[in-house]
């Protein structure tokens, strides 16, 4: 079983279009998928078609300990599952502040996981207690970056975040992908960022990247993946090509 998660402190990089399609994508080639949704704002859940339902048992209500996973995890389709989000995520920074061992809570909640081949984790815009909850509990990082000005100006932080993490929470953790998100290839800004990518991150930027497509922004008001909504767009094949990299298989 793969734990990867999607973080960037950055707001509005990519991660849950990421998350969403390479889950999607990922059961599309036959792997069983989990897809947790640990953003308050709860866009994953939202793109899926799931509603706001504080009644829902959560990602929340998990890490809290009124639900087991078991009873959380929602089926979306034979080989996707979500476990969704709630907005009273929010709050369980200070909720959790006072807790022994506050970092491993929601590895210590999933423990019980198994059956999936890949487990993904949509992490929000801050590496506040969740975040560090998500990088404890996962075993490998991939970092959605957008092609702009200042993309990589962000990411320094992220990277001392990832090494205390590694140092003194889980020392196996990795930065195993890099993926080039809203990539518009006839801009010269966006061709010199990816090329400061590949240069710093070398082999761990995937080849495919991800361009920038108006499918994508649509999909999730349908609740439907771009897969389903525009299945012959430039975000849909972007996107199943980047599956398949993350699956090992060739383009
Ligand atoms: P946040 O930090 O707020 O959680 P995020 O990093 O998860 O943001 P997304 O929500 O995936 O980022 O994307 C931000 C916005 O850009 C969304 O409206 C999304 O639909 C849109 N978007 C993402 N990728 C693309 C793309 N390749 N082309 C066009 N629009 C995109
Ligand atoms: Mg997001």
């Amino acid at each position: 079983m793969r734990k990867i998660a999607l973080v960037n402190q950055k707001g509005g990089v990519g991660k849950t279009t990421t998350a969403v399609h390479l889950a999607a994508g990922l059961a599309e080639l036959g792997k069983k998928v989990l897809l947790i949704d640990l953003d308050p704002q709860a866009n994953a859940t939202l793109s899926f078609g799931l509603h706001h339902n504080p009644e829902r048992p959560n990602a929340y209500s998990v890490l809290v300990g009124k639900n087991n996973v078991q009873e959380a995890i929602h089926s979306l389709t034979e080989t996707l599952s979500i476990l969704p989000s709630s907005i009273d995520l929010a709050g369980v920074d200070m909720e959790l502040s006072n807790e022994i061992g506050r970092e491993r809570v929601l590895s210590d909640k999933l423990d019980e996981i198994t059956g999936f081949d890949f487990v993904l984790v949509d992490c929000p815009p801050s590496l506040g207690l969740i975040s560090v909850n998500a990088l404890t509990f996962v075993d490998e990082i991939h970092i959605p970056v957008q092609c702009e000005f200042f993309a990589l100006h962000g990411l320094s932080l992220l990277m001392r975040t990832i090494d205390l993490v590694k140092r003194r929470l889980n020392p196996t953790l990795e930065i195993t992908g890099v993926i080039a998100c809203m990539y518009d290839g006839r801009r010269s800004l966006a061709r010199e960022t990816s090329s400061e990518l590949d240069n710093f991150f070398q082999s761990k930027v995937f080849q495919t990247k991800i361009r920038t497509n108006v499918r994508l922004a649509e999909a999730p008001s349908h609740g439907k993946t771009v897969f389903e909504y525009a299945p012959d767009s430039y975000g849909s094949q972007d996107y199943r090509n980047l599956s398949r990299e993350v699956a090992g298989l060739p383009l």
